[in-house]
């Protein structure tokens, strides 16, 4: 097996999907492989946080709570409105000449795909569902999965 491969597996041991002869087999593979031993630590970090992720519903009245502290924000003037709208009109304009920067380093059709550029392409081959498949998604910000 390639690196690759060690990775997929990786992912499969974290899901309960791998048999012992295969982990045993990842385990002597990161013993010597630094890299595959790095994302395999990202994995299991990255299943750490989903584990410790814990619905909790909310205590009853505390959005009244949370009201009762706040309070109406007061009148601004007519320079301040127009002070607040040029600053964020330049915030703006900043953004989207950043967002073009960076969009013309990496974006564009001639340069490589930016799976390439990080090298994390190889991410793309794990299964739906699987941990491999969520942490390109967080790690890409893809929210259609
Ligand atoms: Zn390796």
């Amino acid at each position: 097996m390639d690196c690759m491969e060690y990775r997929k597996s990786a992912s499969r041991v974290l899901d309960g999907e791998a048999d012992a002869a295969e982990e045993r087999e990842l385990m002597l593979h990161l013993e010597g492989c630094g890299s595959c031993r790095l994302f395999h630590e990202s994995l299991q970090a990255v299943s750490a946080m989903h584990r410790e992720l814990v619905e909790t519903t909310p205590p009853p009245g505390i959005l009244d709570a949370v009201l009762a502290t706040t309070r109406r924000p007061e009148r601004i003037s007519g320079w301040w409105k127009i002070g607040i709208s040029a600053a964020a009109a330049v915030v703006i304009l900043l953004g989207v000449r950043i967002g073009d920067y960076i969009s013309s380093s990496y974006g564009d059709a001639s340069s490589p795909d930016q799976a390439e550029v990080f090298e994390m392409d190889y991410l793309e081959a794990f299964p739906p569902g699987s941990l491999g498949e969520r942490l390109m998604v967080t790690m890409e910000g893809d929210v259609d999965v």
